[in-house]
Order: structure tokens, then sequence, then C-alpha cells
């Protein structure tokens, strides 16, 4: 008998002359809790694709110019939502520290919907040249963040470090404002470290972490080991397979802290593929069906009678538990994942996603 033929949605199906069972699954539509929409002529596309699988994302505000005052991101959330009309998607808005917020700024932006903040270190990755030198001197704004309930983003990374050792350089950084803002609700954004992972673990209930498919996935063998692939380099940039296991294990546990946030960050080929390359990688139309795979591996347990151990977990990870950790209603509507192979395209939108021109074991479609 195939794999998890004992699934919900369980369905016939023919291939040539021998009828076999093959499973498909029904999760709640997913949340993506971090993601890069650009602005202009391409935010329809990479905002369309998202929502083709996702009911509510957590969008960037590190566009050009960012989104930090109240008018940006109404109008920013207006362009989104105009552009995915055709889907039940709604963007959860949010905005990027500036050095001069202050408490009355914070206010006004949860005023106008900001369920999140977002703090880049000063030269942390794309767009962060305006972003912050020293966090401390943002403590009258991160103290309006907790009387309003307004979540913190970190990039956590601090950018004197070396490259492969920024993030672990930022955790003390990060226990400091726990200590400091004890209600504060607080992700640490893309953990790429076992370091990470650990110190999170440590932490209140109030501290959750998001983790993308890519790292998952990709070492920095990926980016370096053989020829240079400038599309599987991000920051933070992919790191050892301790680090990556570290992750896996951290992402399937089923541990309310880790969610899944995309990180999906799009940029055109040729500004990939250049001497000075941008740092994302697009992976919204794949990272569904790339985590799914990941699962199946992973989590080989039998679970219970309706789902296997590995939808499960797949399910708290992507549809559950990022949901509870911002507080949001219960999603509207479905996800079908289908075991049906595909072959991901070389490129959507003259962007490179992860996994381009390979083979997925899973499709995954909104119902
Ligand atoms: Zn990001």
């Amino acid at each position: 008998m195939p794999p998890h033929s004992d699934g919900v949605g369980a369905a016939l199906q023919i291939d040539g002359s021998a009828v076999c069972l093959k499973a498909m699954f029904r999760l709640p539509v997913p949340d993506d809790l971090h993601l890069h929409l650009r602005q202009g002529p391409h935010l329809a596309n990479y905002a369309r694709d998202t929502a083709a699988q996702f009911g509510r994302a957590l969008v960037m505000p590190n566009t050009r110019p960012p989104i930090s005052g109240p008018a940006a991101l109404r109008e920013y959330r207006r362009q989104i939502v105009t552009a995915c009309s055709a889907y039940a998607f709604e963007p959860l808005m949010s905005f990027k520290l500036a050095p001069d917020h202050d408490a009355q700024a914070v206010h006004a932006l949860a005023d106008a919907g900001a369920v999140a903040a977002k703090y880049y270190p000063r030269g942390a990755t794309t767009n962060s040249e305006d972003g912050i030198e020293d966090l401390r001197t943002l403590y009258p704004a991160i103290e309006a963040l907790q009387e309003r309930d307004v979540i913190l983003c970190l990039h956590g990374e601090d950018p004197s470090a070396f490259c492969l050792s920024r993030e672990t350089a930022f955790l003390p950084r990060l226990e400091e404002l726990v200590n400091r803002f004890p209600r504060l609700r607080i992700v640490l954004e893309h953990v790429s470290t076992a370091d990470a992972v650990r110190v999170v673990r440590t932490l209140p209930q109030t501290v959750g972490a998001t983790i993308t498919a890519h790292h998952l996935v990709l070492t920095l063998d990926d980016l370096i080991g053989d020829l240079l692939n400038p599309h599987h380099f991000c920051k933070p940039v992919v790191k050892t397979p301790d680090d990556r296991n570290a992750l896996r294990e951290a992402a399937t546990s089923g541990d309310r802290r880790f969610f899944f946030g995309s990180d999906s960050a799009p940029h055109r080929r040729a500004d990939k593929e250049c001497a000075c390359g941008c740092a994302g990688v697009y992976t919204a139309p794949v990272a569904i069906a790339v985590l799914a795979g990941v699962f199946e591996l992973d989590c080989p347990g039998a679970g219970d009678a309706e789902q296997p151990l590995w939808v499960r977990r797949l399910r708290a990870f992507l549809c559950e538990n990022g949901a509870a950790f911002y507080r949001l209603p219960p999603a509207r509507g479905e996800l079908v994942l289908a075991p049906e192979e595909w072959l991901v395209p070389a490129a959507y939108h003259d962007v490179v996603p992860l996994m381009a021109a390979k083979r997925l074991r899973w499709r995954a479609s909104r119902v």
C-alpha cells in the first residue's frame, strides 16, 4: 500500500491500468509570517504568487522608500489588496523602525493597523543602510510597542561580526530586550543557526522565531561548495549541516515557538547574476511543496488515525503556531496538498526560484 493512504482526503487515482490509492491532505490555508513583496510594477505578480498559496502574510517594510509612517503603510496595504483581489488574502502590515521613531510615531502606526515593527540593524541586509545603529536609542518606541501589543520582529544579526557569526553575536541583544520588555512579543526572524534555536528555547513564551523553507534545505555548500550559486545567497546566509539539522529539528518538533516565515525575497535575474548580487531567495511559489518534502522525510512516525505525524507537524508549523503567536483568527479556506510530482519553472517573472527546474513531490493549492 502506498504511504499515507490513511490520510484525510485519500483519493482514488488511476495510473495507467492500475488503480492505486494516493493520499492528499487538507490543511487550513497557511500564513506566511515574513514576506517581501517589493514595490512598483512587479508587486502584483509577487503578491499573487503568495496569495495563490497563503491566506495571510506579514509584509516586510524594507521597500525604498521604507514603510515607516501611517500613510505609506495604508497605501502599501491598498496596493497589495488591489493586486490580490481575486483571492481571499489579507496582508498583515509591518513598519520599519526608523532612528527618529518615538512613542508618538508608534501609536500613529498602531492606529493605522500595523501588527508588527521590524528592526533592521544598519547595513545588515537589503535596503538597510538607513537601519538602526544602536537599538537602545529606540527604547521609548519599543516601550510603546509593548504598550500597544505590537510585535517586534528582529533581523537578528550584528553586521560588525564575521558573516557566519552575525546571528550568534546578536543573541545577547535579544536576551537584553526580553529582560527589559517582559510583556513585549518578539519574533527572531529567519533563524539560521543551532545557537539561535537553543537560545529561543531558553526564553519565555513571549519570544517566537520564524524559519524559512530555504534554511531547512540549503547549507553553505549549496551556495559556494561547488560553483557559486547566487540564487542561494540570502541574509542571514545559509550555514553548516549542523545548523540546518537544528532548524529542521525545531521546525518539525511541534514546538509552538517556531513557525513559518518564508522570507521569500524576489530579485530579478540580472540583480542576482552580477558582480554585486542581491541577497534573497524567491520561495513563494514552492515553499509549501518544499516543506512537505522535508516534514515527510523527517517525521516518519505514524501519527493518529486521521493524518500521519508529518502532516500534523507541518500543520502546526505552517498553519497553527504562527497564527497563535500573532493571535490571528482561524484561517478561512483550505489548502490541498497532493502527491503530484511537478517541475518547478526555471523562472517566475524573471526571478529564479528555489528549486528552479527541479522536481518536487508535493503540490499545494488553495481550495
Ligand atoms: Zn526578510
